[in-house]
């Protein structure tokens, strides 16, 4: 089949099943509040937690440093890209998190392929939850290294897999908190099980840091385990975009001489390192944003319980509310955009088939009052 009717068949196929995507041009403003074209709408799918992508503090940071540093880095980190700024990002971030080092990448999905990419040889085998982001599942499927699966949040699948595997070097890899489900892994059982078996344990905890645990610290301080790769991303909690890998000395150095993604690719501007560095002094030192947020939470869910609506057991900022169906999860989408909520509807492949949903995220940045209306309109969509 050529190219051209491949594609057209692709489309066409992906049209008929109701899961084409399309990207939409929108405005966000604070206050959750979202524009399309004329019409405007209060916005639970962000991942901006906190709500810091629109704080004054952090704005400030990042124009302030536009000015200082220049709007571009101007060449790789291992050229001239890597500035005083980002130093300090780095070391503020390994204080923070309790690791010896903190290697800074341009985006999650680039820090989560360097890590792989540079560290899985042929003889090694990666063992990672079956839910886990796409940017591990592909490097992994990539990679030269034997690639197992277990099922989501399983002790006892993760048990198997150990067991079955004799390679010398074994990595788990999961997430703090599950990008799609909200649900959080039992992170404690799963670090016991890699210390008994000597495998390594990466965790990452995109939507755990900046969120959970003390100062914001995230899913490993929260249930106490110190794993010994911790990749964190600034684009969810922290507002702003760009990715950490915490790790030793030593796969600091390793990753310095052999990470593609951290060696060819331009280094992140310095002034949104400023901000970074903005948004982590706010969440170490103002807990009240976290606060609000668990509010939300805590209020949503007794909205919905009052309403009848089947919500999941998630007690993060991800609330799913399984639909089953795609065509169906897209009309009850619409409903809701209608009386001015917007929700995004989730359908494979991101999510298992049978399973697609509305994955509504709740904010600091929402009133009460936005979610009472929210609960109401999804009863009515329902
Ligand atoms: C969003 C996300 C990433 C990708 O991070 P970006 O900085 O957006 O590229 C990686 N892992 C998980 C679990 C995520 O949710």
């Amino acid at each position: 089949m050529s190219w051209q009717q491949r594609i057209e068949q692709t489309l066409h196929h992906r049209q008929q099943q109701g899961l084409l995507r399309r990207r939409l041009a929108v405005s966000v403003s604070p206050h959750a509040s979202l524009a399309l074209g004329e019409q405007h709408f209060t916005h639970f799918s962000s991942n901006d937690y906190l709500g810091l992508s629109h704080h004054p503090a952090v704005i400030d940071a990042w124009c302030k440093g536009a000015q200082k540093w220049g709007t571009g880095a101007g060449a790789s980190g291992h050229v001239t890209g890597y500035s005083p700024c980002h130093q300090l990002l780095e070391q503020t971030l390994a204080e923070w998190l309790g690791f010896p080092r903190a290697i800074l990448l341009s985006s999650g999905f680039a820090a989560n392929q360097a890590l792989i990419f540079a560290l899985a040889e042929s003889s090694d085998t990666l063992i990672a939850d079956k839910l886990m982001h796409a940017s591990l599942q592909e490097a992994a499927t990539l990679s030269p290294a034997r690639y197992r699966r277990f099922p989501h949040n399983s002790l006892d699948g993760l048990a198997r897999q150990l067991g079955a595997t004799e390679t010398k070097n074994r990595l788990v890899i999961t997430e703090g908190v599950f990008s799609m489900d909200g649900d959080q892994a039992p992170l404690a059982a799963i670090s016991e099980m890699c210390r008994e078996h000597q495998a390594w344990l990466m965790v990452d905890d995109a939507h755990g840091v900046g969120v959970l645990g003390d100062e914001g610290r995230g899913s490993c301080a929260q249930q106490q385990i110190k794993p010994d790769i911790l990749v964190v991303t600034f684009g969810k909690a922290l507002g702003v975009s760009g990715a950490a890998i915490l790790c030793s000395n030593a796969v600091a150095e390793y990753l310095e001489q052999s990470a593609r993604h951290l060696i060819y690719s331009t280094a992140l501007p310095a002034a949104q390192a400023e901000a970074v560095l903005t948004s982590i002094d706010i969440v170490r030192q103002q807990p009240e944003y976290r606060l609000k947020l668990a509010q939300n939470i805590s209020d949503f869910r007794t909205l919905c319980l009052q309403q009848g609506i089947a919500l999941t057991d998630s007690l993060t900022a991800i609330q799913p509310v399984i639909i089953g169906d795609n065509h169906r999860a897209l009309a009850v989408a619409q409903s809701l955009q209608s009386a001015g909520y917007w929700v995004q509807a989730i359908r494979p492949p991101t999510v298992p088939v049978g399973s697609a949903r509305l994955r509504i995220t709740l904010s600091a940045a929402h009133s009460t009052e936005q979610i009472i209306g929210l609960v109401e309109a999804l009863h009515h969509a329902l």
